[in-house]
């Protein structure tokens, strides 16, 4: 997918800084808009040394090779080793590391201490920047503070706030929003993407999430989760909740619990829109079971649930059994079905 195309006055903005680099740069947004591959084409850009239109590089010249065979001198991506190793890796392994390590930061050390080869520039990509401890975070902290020379700093992050405010402090910000429907829609499909429009919706307008969720389309844990919510009968929570809790345990971490509470804060979305008489936002092909299921629940209940699942929401980050979470999550949904 061509995500310059998708955000292109985000990359425009980016481009308007070549002039005057600062620093760092801070690139936000929500989850799945291609804000890494962003960072990576820009830092790729003002290495090439051939630049093309709209200052894209040019994929032909030495820094290019370089950059695509991911050994470009000039340039290093601080990345949690689990983003780097195969996720469906052998069993047995030892877990990946989450998190940027202090020893990834430190390691810049060398980098800032040996002169640049080409262009003069040294560009670090830091993604997720939120995935660090305290004292990693504070090991970036002074690099940021006492920058080398010709030094550019790009850090992607989904949750700026969870950053320490020093090191957000020292970045400009770059939003990235969600790009114009017509425009996402098109690339999906052209990516091979069928239904792009209805996975586009349920994702909120992210491309990447749409992709996600097409891939744990048929036959997955949201189709399971949609039908049984869709159920006008008795919904059984217990039932649900150890088949979704074994969908869990099996994506060996593809399928975190938040998604599967997200998923619902949608269906809920829709529900309220529905009993307001408007179209639904995110479950396209669900539109007559949610108004009809909408009719049966009092608005007040609604809004009362919405709250409840604002808290899980939070708790679904360090749940201590995530079956008694699931079941907690479907208990609450039957109460708002039933008289
Ligand atoms: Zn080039």
């Amino acid at each position: 997918m061509n995500f310059i195309s998708l955000h292109q006055s985000t990359w425009d903005n980016l481009q308007s800084q070549r002039g005057r680099l600062p620093h760092a740069l801070l690139i936000i947004g929500q989850r799945g808009l291609g804000k890494f591959a962003l960072a990576q084409a820009f830092a790729k850009s003002l290495l090439c040394e051939d630049p093309q239109e709209g200052s894209r590089s040019c994929g032909k010249c030495l820094a290019c090779n370089w950059f695509e065979q991911g050994n470009h001198p000039d340039y290093r991506l601080l990345q949690p080793q689990a983003l780097v190793d195969d996720p469906d890796a052998e069993e047995g392994k030892k877990k990946a590391s989450q998190q940027i390590t202090i020893d990834q930061v430190r390691g810049l050390d060398e980098f800032f201490n040996i002169g640049t080869h080409r262009a003069g520039l040294r560009i670090i990509v830091v993604n997720p920047a939120d995935a660090m401890n305290r004292n990693t975070a504070n090991a970036l902290l002074k690099t940021l503070e006492e920058p080398a020379p010709g030094t550019l700093f790009l850090l992607v992050s989904n949750e700026p706030l969870r950053l320490l405010p020093t090191i957000r402090s020292r970045c400009q910000a770059i939003p990235v929003g969600v790009p114009p429907t017509a425009i996402c829609e098109a690339a999906l499909a052209q990516d091979g993407l069928a239904q792009a429009g209805r996975w586009l919706a349920l994702a909120g307008g992210s491309p990447g999430v749409a992709m996600e969720l097409a891939a744990s389309g048929e036959g997955g844990w949201l189709e399971l989760l949609t039908r049984r919510l869709a159920a006008t009968g008795d919904l059984e929570p217990l039932g649900l909740a150890a088949e979704l809790d074994k969908a869990v345990k099996e994506s060996k971490g593809k399928l975190a619990l938040k998604s599967v509470v997200e998923a619902m804060q949608k269906w809920l979305v829709d529900l309220t829109l529905a009993s307001n008489g408007l179209p639904a936002r995110y479950f396209l092909p669900q539109q007559a079971t949610i108004s009809r299921l909408a009719d049966m629940i009092p608005p007040d209940r609604l809004v009362r649930a919405y709250r409840l699942l604002l808290a899980r929401r939070r708790e679904a980050e360090q749940p201590l059994n995530s079956r008694l979470f699931l079941e907690g999550l479907f208990m609450d949904y039957r109460g708002l079905l039933r008289n």
